[in-house]
């Protein structure tokens, strides 16, 4: 970020000026009404002004999202690319991203290479004045940690094979508070004139994170070890904060598991002692219901929080979800 020092104030500096130079035009031209006039309606026009010289913020998917309007509260104008909903791992960008990136101030991206689309995409909206953020800054990615087991008839749909690494790190408290620090950091940088607000939005979120985290340890500190199978790999992050096991991800085709895919997935389960199959809230799949009926293993949702609602305590509501799934599954 060094290209961050000078811009918060692009946009207003020269209203400024403008209506300086139309009181003073005003001030010795009486004749001038309309221009006088102008400058009379000034309240709304400060406010209009106001709105239009608020630091716009895009960010990419929901997660980030959340942890930017945290931080930014109302003193920025925040925004999403990826609607909630849609799936962030192969989004294909929209002209209006490339409009929205075009006319912003700044973008926070959740980084070790999640966003595919972002590139080019940054590449098209052709804005030299954009300040880029990348909330994983310092965060030291893990690889895999869990073995993939394919399906044999496995589309690799859902790819998280990314040189960089694993990227679901905001579902680990102790990272997101690391992610909201870079935002914070990175914000102020940009816009310092909101430096106070930036800072105490992000001390609260921080505050809400710790104690979020103390939770998840002294839950699941009662259950060393615990073992699950996800569908998503979504979670090596969260298991190696808190001693969970996330032993496998099960690559599965959507549409028809064929003798040998059952066959792949028990044998997983009984090669590592599975106490829980983990699916995504959103996803009605009857073959994962019919499959861990078979293995007479539960089968419950963890959200990846890749989809959900915008208020960024929502964050602490599906983390507070997933621990009590978790804490069931482990018993
Ligand atoms: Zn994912």
């Amino acid at each position: 970020m060094t290209k961050t020092d000078k811009r918060p104030t692009r946009g207003i500096l020269p209203l400024i000026s403008l209506l300086t130079l139309l009181v003073s035009l005003s001030g010795c031209n009486q004749a001038n009404t309309n221009q006088t006039s102008t400058v009379e309606t000034s309240p709304q026009a400060q406010a209009a002004s106001q709105i239009s010289s608020k630091t716009k913020v895009v960010t990419t998917f929901l997660p980030i999202y959340l942890l930017t309007k945290a931080v930014a509260g109302d003193a920025a104008d925040v925004q999403i690319l990826v609607p909630p909903g849609t799936e962030v791992h192969e989004y294909q960008a929209t002209p209006d991203n490339v409009k929205a990136i075009a006319t912003a101030n700044i973008l926070v991206k959740n980084g070790l290479g999640l966003e595919e689309f972002l590139e080019n995409t940054v590449k098209n909206a052709q804005n030299p004045q954009l300040v880029e953020i990348d909330a994983s800054k310092g965060i030291k990615p893990l690889n895999e940690i869990s073995p993939v087991e394919t399906t044999t008839s496995g589309e690799k749909d859902h790819d998280h094979e990314h040189a960089e690494g694993n990227p679901h790190v905001w579902l680990d408290p102790v990272l997101a508070k690391q992610q909201v620090m870079n935002i914070r950091d990175g914000l102020i940088a940009a816009d310092a004139k909101n430096k106070d607000v930036y800072t105490a939005n992000a001390a609260a979120y921080i505050q809400e994170l710790d104690k979020l985290n103390s939770e998840f340890q002294q839950a699941l500190q009662k259950k060393p070890n615990c073992t699950f199978i996800t569908f998503h790999d979504a979670y090596p992050y969260l298991a190696q904060r808190y001693n969970l096991k996330q032993v496998a991800v099960v690559e599965i085709p959507e549409d028809q598991l064929s003798p040998t895919d059952v066959q792949t997935v028990v044998n997983t389960v009984k090669k590592y002692k599975v106490k829980a199959l983990f699916s995504e809230p959103g996803v009605d799949n009857k073959l994962l219901k019919s499959l861990s009926q078979d293995l007479k293993l539960q089968l419950q949702t963890l959200d990846s929080l890749e989809t959900g609602e915008t208020d960024p305590q929502y964050y602490f509501k599906a983390m507070r979800l997933n621990l009590q799934t978790i804490e069931s599954a482990c018993q």
